[in-house]
């Protein structure tokens, strides 16, 4: 994690957006619509909270998952969930044990309720394919456009996942540069990182590496950039042999690092490719050399 630290992080952390923190709660700036702040009975004692955790609700809705993180004796929530409109609900105080990691680890830490804030993406996750058709686990389709499908870092086998908007991912790292900043936390991570045999969010369709690299502003956003090593590189619509190729790249073509995920790496084409009109893909790790 540290190497993502530049010199300038704090500098970084400030350029912050429409929002502050006042007594543990997120509160709007002037002219920005009102953050819903709500109490919920599910939660501990007091915490200083170390690290920052991302999960998906694998809900029907926000609102659903605000609801049952709401309910007496539900014995769930989360800091803050984010609809995928971007909208911003905070359900539990900053300074307060919310129930989102269950059974956890991370960096010398177990049960990472005590240690962090959690943060829910509405997203309704693992998605299951019958035919042509993806389903979610409590029944609904979904449209394919909505689904991507990928291995999850911690799995051997490719499966469909809901892919989060960007008005969601753009409010999420808003909210967290504000987090990272007002609370000095160390790590950003998944509840995949903490609870890795048991949880499986957020997933792969979630761009951990550019959210992370969005939050904590490396140094001058400056990305890191690869040279194409081997001719006629396939450059690829997802991470492994079974995606379809988009292009073939000449050796010596640059492209910049956006994220990685297993043995790929997925890559903006930073020289002109004729006949190529989004120059993004993945490309296999053996196939680059850093810069
Ligand atoms: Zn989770």
């Amino acid at each position: 994690m540290d190497e993502m630290y530049g010199e300038n992080r704090m500098d970084q952390l400030r350029k912050l957006f429409f929002m502050r923190i006042e007594n543990h709660t997120l509160v709007a700036d002037a002219g920005e619509a009102a953050i819903p702040v709500l109490n919920s009975p599910n939660k501990g004692s007091t915490i200083t909270p170390k690290h920052l955790v991302i999960h998906y609700t694998a809900g029907r809705s926000a609102q659903s998952s605000v609801d049952w993180f709401m309910k007496p004796g539900s014995d769930a929530s989360a800091h803050v969930v984010i609809g995928m409109d971007g909208k911003i609900t905070q359900v539990v105080p900053f300074n307060k044990k919310a129930f989102h990691a269950g059974e956890s680890k991370w960096n010398g830490l177990t049960g990472l309720n005590s240690h962090s804030i959690g943060i829910e993406l509405d997203n309704p996750g693992l998605m299951t394919k019958t035919g042509t058709k993806w389903f979610a686990w409590f029944g609904k389709e979904y449209p394919s456009s909505v689904v991507i499908e990928a291995k999850h870092k911690n799995e051997n086998v490719v499966r469909g996942w809901h892919i989060f908007s960007e008005k969601q991912i753009e409010a999420c790292v808003n909210v967290s540069k504000l987090l990272m900043s007002h609370y000095q936390l160390g790590d950003i991570v998944g509840h995949d990182d903490i609870a890795p045999f048991r949880k499986t969010d957020p997933g792969p369709a979630f761009p951990m590496e550019s959210f992370k690299s969005k939050v904590l502003g490396r140094r001058d956003d400056a990305p890191t950039t690869y040279t194409v090593n081997t001719e006629n590189t396939n450059l690829r619509a997802g991470p492994g042999m079974e995606f379809s190729i988009l292009a073939q790249l000449k050796k010596g073509t640059k492209v910049e690092l956006m994220q990685t995920q297993l043995n790929w790496y997925n890559v903006l084409v930073v020289t002109r490719v004729t006949g190529l009109n989004e120059p993004e893909g993945w490309v296999h790790k053996n196939l680059l050399t850093k810069d």
